[in-house]
C-alpha cells in the first residue's frame, strides 16, 4: 500500500503497520494499519438567507391598499427615484429640498400603488430634511447670536 510520509508528504511503498523509513528525507513513521483515503470534505449546510423585513405598509396614508397577499412581490418593483433623491439630499443636508421630493415620492408611490417601492427611503427623506432644517436654523441663530455678541464686546 501506498504510505504518505508525515514529514515531507512523499509517498513511500510500505505494509500497514509497517515501519518505514521516507525514502525522501528519511524520517521514520508508521504506516498506518488501514489505508486512510482521502477524507470526504465535509460539506458545510448552505447559509440560510436572510431575507429583510417586508416593509408594512403605513396605516395613515393607505386607505384602499387592499390585501398585500397576491400583490406582485413587492422586492421586483422598482425604486422610485424622488425617494431616492429624497434620501440623498436628506442625507447631504439640503432640508426643504428633500422635504419636498419625499413628499412628491410619496404622492408618485401612492399612484403607483405597488408597482414602484421607497416609501420608507421617502419618509427618510422628509425626517431628514426636517434635521436638516432644523440643524441649519440652529446653527443659523447660533451665527446671529455669536455675530451680535461680537458686535457689542
Ligand atoms: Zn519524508
Amino acid at each position: 500500500m501506498k504510505t504518505f510520509c508525515p514529514q515531507c508528504g512523499s509517498d513511500n511503498e510500505a505494509q500497514p503497520g509497517q515501519r518505514v523509513t521516507c525514502a525522501a528525507c528519511t524520517a521514520v513513521y508508521t504506516a498506518p494499519a488501514t489505508l486512510a483515503g482521502p477524507q470526504p470534505a465535509v460539506t458545510a449546510p448552505p447559509p440560510v438567507p436572510v431575507y429583510p423585513p417586508a416593509p408594512l405598509p403605513n396605516p395613515l396614508s393607505a386607505p384602499s391598499a387592499g390585501p398585500l397577499i397576491g400583490a406582485p412581490d413587492a422586492s421586483l418593483a422598482p425604486w422610485n427615484p424622488l425617494a431616492i433623491a429624497a434620501l440623498v439630499t436628506g442625507i447631504l443636508g439640503c432640508g426643504p429640498v428633500s422635504i419636498i421630493l419625499g413628499f412628491l415620492a410619496i404622492q408618485q408611490l401612492d399612484a403607483a400603488h405597488q408597482a414602484q417601492r421607497g416609501k420608507n427611503l421617502a419618509i427618510a427623506g422628509i425626517v431628514l430634511g426636517f434635521l436638516g432644517l432644523c440643524c441649519g436654523v440652529g446653527s443659523l441663530a447660533l451665527a446671529l447670536l455669536g455675530a451680535a455678541s461680537t458686535a457689542g464686546a
